[in-house]
């Protein structure tokens, strides 16, 4: 049986205000719609994570949120003055409650990635594409040259990385093979890439690509296949389960099916709920599905920690750096 993994989160929406804004999105707000999560309402997440057995807590937010106009005022109701400060202390807040911080925060400069990474078992930050597209002409955050530049810094910390790209978006077959050419060369550099999704457009309505068509099956299987032919075998392809058929996926090459929460909804796709487990096991006959945490067992076993992560990844792997099974 061949194996496919996954981690359990509980998804934390920080903050929808973000600078950009991309032609597919429908988590951001505008200016005096956003919201900020204060400490008690992520605390209460994080306990129900806790609760449920997650061992992962998803950090999502918009891309540097102290851009928007109104974002101070959000900042003081929760009686900080630092976002990056304030974000900081909420991965302290997880790591007090046994789960481990994975931080998807947009690119950040080189002091923010700093302060961020010992309080994070791995970061994210989707590529995306390297093509320039109309989806992202609004969106300065998208600039691939950037997106890039932060994952090789995140490389030279070394610091287990997620990244991935969108299908769908107007992109070309030659573009979905460059971008990923692109991370497959940043893994070769610096060895830090753990996992790439391939994520299919869900266009969402009131979006500038509410009308484009979601790529399809075959589109999909052709470009996890490519995504194994083009990365490095230790770096996992994963595809979301609740955007697109699993089993095909995993037949095609797919490795992993990323985060699955059971408490939270997929905050990035409302209207797609996740699967439960149990219905993933019955759906992917002849798969054996097996937890891992939010950073692979390569680097677990490499050491690749921070000083604040290390008790709480000890206390949740095995000695195979998968999720420990006796923890519930
Ligand atoms: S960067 Fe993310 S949150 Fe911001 S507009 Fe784009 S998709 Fe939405």
């Amino acid at each position: 049986m061949r194996r496919l993994t996954y981690s359990r989160n509980v998804f934390v929406p920080v903050t929808n205000l973000c600078r950009n804004r991309c032609g597919y999105c429908s988590f951001r707000r505008e200016p005096g719609e956003g919201k900020l999560l204060s400490r008690s309402e992520v605390g209460r997440l994080l306990a129900e994570g806790g609760q449920a057995g997650c061992s992962e807590a998803l950090f999502t937010l918009g891309e540097m949120p102290w851009m928007e106009s109104g974002f101070a005022g959000l900042l003081s109701s929760v009686g900080a003055s630092d976002f990056i400060e304030y974000l900081a202390e909420l991965c302290e807040m997880a790591l007090d409650e046994g789960l481990l911080p994975h931080t998807n925060a947009g690119v950040l400069s080189q002091e923010d990635l700093e302060t961020l990474a010992p309080l994070n078992a791995s970061l994210g930050l989707m590529l995306e594409t390297t093509a320039h597209l109309e989806a992202h002409d609004s969106s300065p955050g998208k600039d691939p040259r950037l997106r890039l530049d932060f994952m090789a810094r995140a490389g030279r910390l070394k610091i287990p990385f997620t990244t991935g790209i969108l299908v769908g978006i107007g992109e070309s077959r030659d573009d979905r093979i460059a971008s990923l050419q692109k991370i497959a060369g940043l893994h070769q550099d610096f060895g830090h890439i753990q996992e790439v999704i391939i994520q299919p457009l869900d266009p969402k309505p009131k979006t500038a690509l509410e009308n484009y068509p979601p790529p399809g099956e075959d589109l999909m299987r052709q470009t996890v296949e490519l995504a194994r032919s083009i990365l490095p075998s230790g770096v996992a392809v994963q595809v979301p389960p609740n955007l697109s058929d699993p089993l095909e996926l995993a037949r095609s090459g797919a490795d992993d099916l990323g985060g699955i929460s059971s408490i939270t909804p997929d905050w990035i796709n409302p209207s797609r709920p996740w699967p439960s487990l149990e219905d993933l096991s019955s759906r992917l006959k002849g798969y054996h599905l097996r937890e891992r945490l939010p950073v692979y067992p390569a680097f677990i076993l490499k050491g690749w920690y921070g000083e604040r992560t290390e008790d709480v990844i000890r206390s949740l792997a095995d000695g195979d750096g998968l999720r420990r099974k006796d923890y519930l």
